[in-house]
């Protein structure tokens, strides 16, 4: 990081320490870090979302460059083992919903811009496409947003991440694609980190992609970026209007705020938290279940919403309760990120169980729910009798801070 050497967004704040060079986002992680939505290399520039003379300034500025949106999906140049995003400058974006994402070390500002439906399409012409890019893989890019979920190429319902479906609101943020076929079969038995890379490697090349498919292979600042616009994409587009009166809202605060412009109330972006919990009993087995909605053999760690009136804690212990009929203690905050499927924080959590251990699932939300110790999930898995939830997933990393390495194969 080398922001302390001085900002030409000028008068950003130094952040904490005040001075020194602000800390890695790695520093800013809980107990438990290295969560794929959980990053960032920008400074946000809260204190410039209302000040348009410096916007407009910033969006003049032939350095910035703008992340287009159509439907939470970005332009995304998959290559070997990473991958990037397309950003244009404000020339080359279409009109839409503008906001503000940030600046970085170098001065670069960063919007973010909600186009019609179809204008990554229109952008993919723009931009140029190297050669060695897959005409295939092009082709049918449009309906693909979920490869991360076909690896093993056997499962061919869409999987969403579990946070993306308990909560169950989450699911509705993307569209589903029911027929992925990949062009070839990954290898068996390899790591999550392989995976990823093998995924680059089958699809390669320029294509509009969700957060659930790039983020993963994305750095720390286009992750961020991505993270922060889709959030912000997925709660203008469902919040339009004025929820006290009815009216139409307008746009302020650099697209952070909506305003009514008929009773002057202010809104701001809706965050849902939700707990997500990796529970262990005295043996240090971990606690897996699959959800009713979820395709077969797919299993992760508990979550739900909080309720109103609710500390997270109180939502472990109830959510463990109602869904297994387990008694937790030692609830343990261990780290967050945001899920922004439509809308949620996730909030990571350990918890122990006490007293009785058999399980008594919740027919309603869960199919299936089993104790596992380290060597029999490495025996599901390798055997493919369960699949785990990709490494986006915060629960991915909860599940693999309790294996201890990284986890084998297969989601
Ligand atoms: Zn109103």
């Amino acid at each position: 990081m080398s922001a302390a050497q001085g900002d030409p967004g000028d008068q950003v704040s130094a952040g904490p320490g005040d001075g020194a060079a602000p800390p890695d986002a790695q520093e800013y992680a809980g107990e438990l870090g290295g969560f794929v939505l959980a990053r960032g290399a920008v400074d946000r520039m809260s204190v410039r979302r209302g000040d348009n003379d410096w916007l407009a300034a910033a969006w003049a500025d032939p350095r910035t460059r703008v992340l287009v949106l159509d439907n939470a999906r970005a332009l995304v140049r998959f290559g070997d083992k990473e991958a990037e995003l397309i950003l244009v400058p404000p020339s080359e974006a279409p009109d839409g919903l503008r906001f503000l994402l940030g600046v970085d070390d170098a001065g670069a500002a960063y919007f973010g811009v909600m186009g019609p439906p179809g204008c990554l399409d229109s952008l993919i012409k723009d931009v140029e496409v190297p050669a060695g890019d897959s005409p295939a893989a092009e082709q049918d890019a449009a309906q693909q947003d979920a490869a991360e979920q076909d690896a093993t190429g056997q499962e061919t319902a869409r999987q969403a991440a579990p946070e993306a479906e308990e909560p169950a609101e989450e699911a509705s943020g993307e569209e589903a694609s029911e027929d992925e076929t990949p062009e070839q079969e990954a290898p068996e038995q390899q790591t999550v980190t392989e995976q990823v890379a093998w995924l680059a490697r089958a699809r390669p090349g320029l294509r509009p992609a969700g957060l659930r498919e790039a983020a993963a292979l994305l750095n720390d600042r286009d992750a961020g970026l991505f993270t922060h616009a889709v959030a912000l994409a997925n709660w203008h587009a469902t919040h339009t209007h004025c929820p006290r009166c009815g009216t139409p809202t307008v746009t302020v605060a650099a697209g952070h705020a909506q305003r009514c412009p008929a009773d002057g109330s202010e809104h701001f972006p809706r965050i849902d938290p939700a707990v997500i919990m990796l529970v262990t009993d005295p043996d240090d087995r971990c606690l897996l279940a699959r959800n009713r909605r979820w395709p077969e053999r797919r299993v992760s760690i508990l979550a739900g919403f909080v309720e109103p009136g609710e500390a997270a804690e109180q939502a472990v212990a109830r959510e463990v309760e109602e869904e297994t009929g387990i008694a937790v203690t030692r609830v343990r905050y261990v780290g967050s990120q945001p899920w922004p499927m439509p809308q949620s924080l996730m909030l990571g959590f350990r918890a122990a169980a006490v007293g009785e251990l058999e399980l008594r699932v919740d027919d309603d939300e869960i199919a299936e729910a089993n104790w596992y110790s380290r060597e029999e999930l490495r025996r599901a898995l390798a055997a493919r009798e369960i699949l785990l939830p990709p490494p986006v997933s915060i629960a991915h990393r909860l599940i693999e801070s309790w294996y201890g390495e990284e986890l084998p194969g297969v989601w």
